[in-house]
């Protein structure tokens, strides 16, 4: 069996009082997308920090590619890739020398920034200062940068926070590229849209706890109920929904008497989003 890329023991982090993470356990395997999923304030910042060296937990142990993540900071951080949502870049260089200077704090001798800028879509802008950048172009920048490594791990920290639907798009695609050659992927995010279809497993995190952790189906099957929405058309000519559980001991005698006594218009099937299940186990939706 390949080594897991982290395994996280019982984590626990407060700032002064405010207890923000609160004792998690929780793996990440080799080449595998994990979605770590909550809404504001849950503490999938903290966690992200605690991972990758820049904050050390209070209790517990942390693993990153097989090391002590506080004993072995610096040897962690070479091997892994950051983008979080704040921009730490300098405004005043270029992308290019961005890059380059990140590149030389590893220790990181070949690289091609232009292909990095090309592939986040920034080609033609690669000697301009960063101060004339947007937002997401900077963002955009910071996982070019966080590529320059090309790490064993990547923590992305909200990827696509704000980016408007193709450069979002753009970014999930390198995401679903970069397990591809070979990197596990740690991907923190309240857009549960976007976990389900990028993550191997998620994790729902709610005021500092892990409340489930499963497969995106895994999950659906376990908590989510699965519908069938029929539409159909009364005597009168109106239009009438009516849902139909699935799964159920009365659900075939449902849909037969439904198509010999009403006249079907359209009928499909839908599953429970992760937003539904989140909702079924803590009580909150993972926005606002
Ligand atoms: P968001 O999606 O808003 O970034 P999050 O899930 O990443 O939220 P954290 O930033 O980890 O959540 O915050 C967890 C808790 O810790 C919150 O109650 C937050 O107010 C608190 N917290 C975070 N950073 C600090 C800090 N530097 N000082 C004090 N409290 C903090």
């Amino acid at each position: 069996m390949s080594p897991d890329a982290i395994n996280v023991d019982n984590i626990e982090f407060s700032y002064g009082n405010v207890h923000a993470v609160k004792g998690i356990t929780f793996d990440v395997k080799e080449k595998e997308i994990f979605g770590f999923l909550g809404p504001n304030g849950a503490g999938k910042s903290t966690t992200i920090k605690m991972l990758t060296g820049q904050i050390f937990p209070k209790k517990g142990k942390i693993s990153v590619l097989g090391m002590d993540v506080t004993k072995k900071t610096g040897r962690v951080q070479a091997r892994i890739g950051v983008s979080f949502e704040q921009t730490n870049l300098y405004e005043q260089m270029s992308a290019v020398e961005n890059l380059k200077l990140f590149a030389d704090l590893f220790g990181v001798k070949k690289f091609d920034a232009d292909k990095l800028l090309a592939m986040v879509d920034l080609h033609g802008r690669n000697r301009d200062h960063v101060s004339t950048f947007s937002k997401g172009m900077k963002q955009r920048l910071m996982l070019a940068r966080a590529l320059v490594n090309q790490p064993e791990i990547l923590f992305l920290d909200e990827p696509t926070e704000g980016l408007d639907p193709v450069s979002a798009d753009n970014i999930r695609k390198i995401i679903l590229k970069e397990r591809e050659r070979g990197a596990a992927v740690f991907l923190t995010t309240h857009d549960m849209m976007e976990a389900d279809k990028l993550s191997d497993r998620v994790a729902f995190i709610h005021e500092g706890k892990i409340v489930a952790l499963d497969s995106p189906y895994h999950l659906k099957q376990k908590f989510g109920k699965r519908l069938i929405k029929v539409e159909t058309e009364t005597a009168s000519g109106e239009l009438k929904e009516t849902e139909i559980t699935m799964d159920e001991p009365y659900t075939a005698d449902d849909v037969r008497s439904l198509f010999a006594e009403e006249k079907v218009i359209t009928i499909h099937s839908e599953e429970a989003s992760l937003e539904d299940i989140f909702i079924q186990i803590t009580g909150r939706g993972l926005t606002g």
